[in-house]
């Protein structure tokens, strides 16, 4: 079994799939909760499902779509703020495409505000700053901050950064499958050339500008390695991945190389590594052959079909999926734990943080809702990781930049 936030800590527990703990281990164990409690964990990437903030989607409850995030289980794996994402997938680079675009990213910010502001507001709160965060988590209740996946949205429109700030985000992503107006992607379409822009366009470039003078951060996750580096080149402040993993470990086209580590450490930024099973871990070929057919059978290999999803087809999706989860298992806590370890010998403990990446394809065995998010305090606390390292890994890296980011833009509005 599982270690759960709520299991009695007695006996053998297998953690994650890989190490049986014995009883002798329990000191560990109590040692871990302890550490999990007075550290403030905050899970930089949590997607917000297709029905947040309607009346069919209630926080407090685990919803009928398995989502994998709420106010209970975040409760239960001690989880203090997450960043909840206003993602828009890549579709049409035209008016009409960037037009529907920003009225779904407008739904989502909408959703949020709605969830911290009417739903919720005894429990949640948005925050907007570094120190907001901090005084939300001492107060009890629970920190969303907001970040964007995609750039999209924006179209051409650089004053569009402004408005994504006052509606409360806090990072910025460019890019997501498929190349756009802002740059390269690291997972072109079927029918798109490796790159396009051959990294971060002009209007890349001035996006980058003004979201160092907002004080938005800027997030290299799904862009090119070409994109990466020009932003990295180019940024003022320090750079975030909000959910990435390590090239070294795993050969796949979205994981960070070396060469991007070492230069996101540069920027003094933070590298989150993501509980994503296929990034952590190549799948074996029966797995791919099973989850490819699934995507085949849902017409989900063309751009944006998984949006387009109602709720029977996604529920439909998630179920066969788990089925093809359940033969082939997903990689687990110590394979994410893995991926920060070498991070961390690679840039250093100030440059590395946890995401989830719920809702949105993350998960992994020991770690598949928030309500688990002790195990991965479990297992760092096994490889010897003190309780100061842990709490910057938790969260305390990912506020020093945002902090920085704070500062940057202060200082170029005097
Ligand atoms: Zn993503």
């Amino acid at each position: 079994m599982i270690l759960m936030a709520t299991t009695a800590v007695m006996g053998c527990i297998l953690l994650a799939g890989n190490a049986v703990l014995a009883e002798s281990d329990t000191e560990l164990i109590a040692q871990a909760r302890a550490i999990h409690k007075r550290v403030l964990t905050i899970d930089t990437h949590v997607d917000i499902p297709f029905n947040f903030g309607s009346d069919a989607y209630d926080m407090m409850k685990p919803g009928p779509l398995g989502q994998q995030v709420h106010l209970p289980t975040m409760t239960e794996g001690g989880l203090d703020a997450v960043f909840l994402i206003v993602y828009v997938g890549q579709s049409t680079r035209t008016i009409t495409g960037n037009t529907k675009a920003l009225s779904d990213a407008f739904l989502k910010f909408s959703a949020i505000h709605k969830l911290t502001e009417e739903s919720y507001p005894n429990e949640v709160e948005l925050a907007r700053t570094a120190e907001d965060v901090r005084r939300i988590s001492a107060s009890g209740r629970k920190a969303v901050i907001i970040g964007m996946e995609n750039g999209f949205p924006m179209g051409k429109d650089l004053r569009l950064l402004d408005v994504f700030y006052d509606q409360g985000a806090r990072y910025l992503g460019l890019l997501h499958n498929g190349h756009n107006e802002l740059g390269d992607s690291a997972q072109p379409f079927e029918k798109e050339d490796t790159a396009e822009h051959g990294g971060l366009s002009s209007l890349g470039k001035e996006v980058v500008t003004r979201l160092n003078k907002l004080g938005i951060m800027i997030d290299v996750s799904h862009a090119s390695k070409q994109t990466t580096l020009d932003i990295l080149a180019l940024s003022k402040a320090p750079v975030i991945a909000s959910h990435s993993a390590i090239r070294g470990i795993g050969n796949h086209p979205r994981n960070l190389s070396d060469i991007e580590l070492d230069a996101i450490k540069n920027t003094n930024g933070v590298v989150n590594l993501v509980a994503f099973d296929t990034y952590l871990r190549s799948p074996s070929a029966e797995k791919t052959e099973a989850l490819d057919g699934l995507r085949k059978k849902m017409e989900l290999d063309k751009p944006g079909a998984f949006q387009k999803l109602n709720p029977e087809q996604l529920s439909s999706y998630y179920e066969s999926a788990a089925a093809i989860d359940a033969k082939w298992p997903k990689a687990g806590v110590a394979d994410l734990v893995d991926h920060i370890d070498y991070a961390v010998r690679r840039i250093g403990i100030d440059h590395v943080g946890i995401a989830s990446d719920f809702n949105g394809g993350g998960g992994i065995t020991g770690w598949n809702n928030a309500g688990e998010t002790l195990n991965v305090t479990l297992e760092l606390v096994k490889r010897g990781y003190s309780e100061d390292e842990i709490a910057k890994i938790w969260g305390g890296n990912l506020l020093r930049v945002m902090e920085d980011v704070e500062a940057y833009a202060a200082q170029m509005k005097n």
